[in-house]
């Protein structure tokens, strides 16, 4: 492959160089070098790249492009271009940077999802708009309605694509597609290929072109540190970390909607501005958590792995996972929302050792060991390390005793030895004597 070294090689309008000079970018990223030639030349793409790469930017520039390329004077802007997202800060996002990028085209850009008022949405809609960011559920709610007018679509974007379907909107994908002319350009974006991707992505993808950067790989730009830490003490750890690096933004990951809301509480309490943003949380109250937390009011934004997806802020110097997320792909995800676009950032673990299996799940996905650093004072107890250990023990010898009944061992023997296995006290017991 040719290395392109600047926007301006890529063959994009000036209005667009316009554009992307005023961001401040000098060179494309590398998915912006592969894709934006091949969607250029109006082939369709299946890309595999995740959320700070510049992967918006390497689809909307040449969508742009050729839309305005083939614009002309409309009285009524018919929907051009639609880009499905999986999540409402997604959508908010993609549609800042289509306007941003866009700014100095005639074209009108619009953005639609669920939790907000549809009325707004509607009026714009019925001015005219020439690129449409939606998530799925508003979209055919919208589109059922009479409100949305699918049928002149020359470009459909299915951004997100492997969060779209654990979020479980295969369905919804696949009635937007049907809402769509056989002719068009379409562009896949996914972070990782699951066999229903491949599916999906063949079912209406076009001989596409391959892009792929950097997958289930974690930045170079991200220093990952483990600090192991019981259990209790983790909340303790992460207000001390915050205070004395004197961190002023920090995006922190817990497991549950549940932990996010008390994890804010009890920072809170510590006298450190936090907030939550969740699935629970309505529009409104994740808009403004957002925002305070891009202005500087608010210092921790404390996060479940779903609101968080797509997250953009920039220059987020410090990702802290206080729980591991039980999905290794996720750790990916997560930590690639600091040391974005050229900047460093550091990612943090508090691991306890209940959690070891889960971080070793991680680390085989990411093929390297995280190093661990424990902090003074907030060492694991080595009771929580013994508990670990025997609770690791118990499960192998379980494991064992699985296997060689499978293997077809003794049936009395191996009846003595499960009712022991499926007692906690005898378990540790055993464990502990072996
Ligand atoms: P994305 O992967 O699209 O979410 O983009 C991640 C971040 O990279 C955003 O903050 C963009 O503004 C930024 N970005 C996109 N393209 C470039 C570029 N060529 N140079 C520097 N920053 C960029």
């Amino acid at each position: 492959m040719t290395i392109q070294s600047s926007f301006e090689q890529l063959g994009l309008s000036a209005e667009l160089l316009r554009a992307v000079s005023a961001q401040g970018y000098t060179k494309p990223t590398p998915v912006q070098e592969q894709a934006i030639p091949m969607i250029l030349s109006g082939r369709d793409v299946l890309a595999g790249a995740q959320t700070g790469t510049g992967k918006t930017a390497g689809f909307t520039l040449p969508m742009l492009h050729l839309m305005q390329q083939k614009h002309m004077e409309r009285k009524h802007h018919p929907i051009r271009a639609l880009v499905l997202t999986p999540t409402r800060e997604l959508a908010a996002q993609v549609g800042e940077s289509v306007a941003t990028y866009g700014q100095h085209l005639p074209l009108r850009s619009t953005v639609i999802f669920g939790g907000v008022g549809s009325n707004p949405q509607i009026q714009k809609l019925r001015r005219g708009i020439d690129i449409l960011i939606a998530t799925p559920g508003r979209l055919l709610d919208l589109a059922n309605q009479g409100e949305v007018d699918l049928s002149q679509v020359e470009f459909f974007v299915l951004d997100e694509a492997d969060r779209m379907l654990d979020m479980g909107f295969i369905h919804d994908i696949r009635r937007v597609l049907k809402l769509l002319p056989k002719q068009r350009q379409n562009l896949l974006f996914s972070a990782t290929f699951s066999d229903e991707i491949k599916k999906l992505a063949s079912g209406f993808l076009t001989s596409p072109s391959y892009v792929e950067v950097a997958r289930n790989q974690t930045s170079h730009q991200v220093t990952q540190v483990v600090h192991p830490v019981s259990k209790a003490k983790k909340r303790a750890l992460l207000s001390q970390l915050i205070c004395d690096g004197d961190w002023k933004q920090v995006l922190v990951f817990t497991k549950t909607k549940h932990g996010a809301n008390r994890l804010t509480k009890q920072l809170e309490s510590d006298g450190i501005g936090a907030a939550a943003i969740h699935g629970n949380k309505s529009q409104t109250a994740r808009t403004k958590a957002l925002a305070g937390f891009k202005d500087g009011s608010v210092r921790v934004l404390v996060a479940t792995d779903i609101a968080a997806r797509g997250l953009d802020i920039d220059q987020l110097p410090h990702v802290v996972n206080y729980e591991l997320p039980n999905v290794p792909e996720d750790y990916v995800h997560r930590i690639g929302r600091t040391g974005r676009a050229g900047n460093t950032g550091e990612a943090m673990s508090l691991v306890s050792s209940d959690e070891n299996k889960l971080l070793r799940a991680i680390e085989r996905l990411i093929k390297k060991d995280i190093p661990q650093v424990a902090v003074e004072g907030f060492e694991p107890d080595p009771e929580d390390i013994k508990i670990a250990a025997d609770e690791m023990k118990a499960q192998l010898q379980r494991r064992q005793a699985n296997s060689s009944r499978r293997r077809g061992c003794s049936p009395s023997a191996k009846r003595g030895g499960q009712k022991h296995n499926h007692s906690g006290r005898h378990r540790n017991k055993s464990a502990r004597n072996s």
